[in-house]
């Protein structure tokens, strides 16, 4: 069966728009870009049709290239002191000479949408409130709402970016699912894949993950983009598994769709962590 993201993201829209329409002011997203990457502009332009679609109010503040670490750590903290501004994402990647780390720790945690302030992935970490990679979370969702458990369930995530794989391991272990974490140095990674209930890849090679490496009926969940001649391929070779795999999510269509659904419910908790909304 066919894990339908973009279905999914439509209904958790729909939700979203609901509620927001019955708040007495529209939560804020500002976006930060530093300089004109193409693959950043598309991004862009789909949160922003998400937040037109919602009724959240978007911001785009585009900073030169060449702009300094210092400047753009000032800049930052301008917003956070805005009341006007809810959400702050900062659209990666950054030039070389900005660390990435130094701007995501700048971001007032309660306004870090991305969840890639160390605030809010020690709190992941600690299965407390907060507020949490989208991507990650869009994986949890779409578990969540075809109903598959992961209580008990061995679990093998493929990729350990801060991003996507490293969260995601808090998150299932914090689920108590058994999750092992395999990477570039992992050792024969079909051995590991095989032992999957649910295999998640995040790595950006596309068709890894062949039909050999996983067992029969297992949950298949593709994080992974890659772009080739203008067609977009997963990690996962799904014409060749999709027959074996319990579950399996397309890409296009698949997780890319949940990543925007939850970065859309991450402003709307945002919003309500500075309000003192429950
Ligand atoms: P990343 O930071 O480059 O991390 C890739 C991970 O894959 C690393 O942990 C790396 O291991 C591991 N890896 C590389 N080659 C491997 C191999 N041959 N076998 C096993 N592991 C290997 O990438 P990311 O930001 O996590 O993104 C991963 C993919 O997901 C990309 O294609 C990206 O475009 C996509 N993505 C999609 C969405 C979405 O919404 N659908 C969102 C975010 C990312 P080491 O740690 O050892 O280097």
């Amino acid at each position: 069966m066919i894990l339908d993201g973009k279905i999914l993201k439509q209904e958790i829209l729909n939700e979203l728009k609901f509620e927001v329409s019955k708040l007495s002011k529209a939560p804020t997203l500002c976006v930060i870009q530093v300089g004109n990457d193409e693959a950043s502009n598309v991004y862009i332009k789909q949160k922003e049709n998400m937040c037109n679609f919602v009724g959240y109010n978007f911001l785009h503040q585009k900073f030169e290239e060449n702009i300094s670490e210092r400047d753009l750590l000032d800049k930052i903290d301008i917003l956070n002191n805005d009341k006007n501004i809810d959400a702050i994402l900062v659209q990666m990647p950054l030039p070389k000479h900005i660390n990435p780390k130094a701007i995501q720790n700048k971001v007032n945690f309660l306004k870090d949408v991305d969840g890639l302030n160390d605030k809010n992935i020690i709190a992941l970490i600690n299965n407390k409130d907060a507020l949490k990679p989208c991507t990650a979370c869009g994986v949890l969702e779409l578990l969540d709402k075809y109903k598959i458990s992961v209580e008990g369930v061995d679990v093998v995530i493929v990729g350990r970016s801060s991003l996507v794989g490293m969260p995601l391991f808090h998150m299932l272990e914090n689920k108590n699912a058994t999750v092992t974490l395999c990477h570039s140095k992992t050792k024969d990674l079909k051995e590991k894949t095989k032992t999957a209930d649910i295999l998640i890849s995040a790595v950006g090679k596309k068709h890894l993950i062949t039909n050999d490496m996983v067992k029969y009926n297992a949950v298949v969940i593709d994080v992974g983009i890659t772009k080739e001649n203008g067609k977009l391929y997963g990690d996962v070779d799904f014409e060749s598994i999709r027959k074996k795999a319990s579950f399996i999510t397309p890409v296009p269509g698949g997780v890319g769709p949940m990543t925007i659904a939850s970065l859309a419910k991450n402003i709307l908790n945002s919003y309500k962590m500075q309000k003192g909304i429950k």
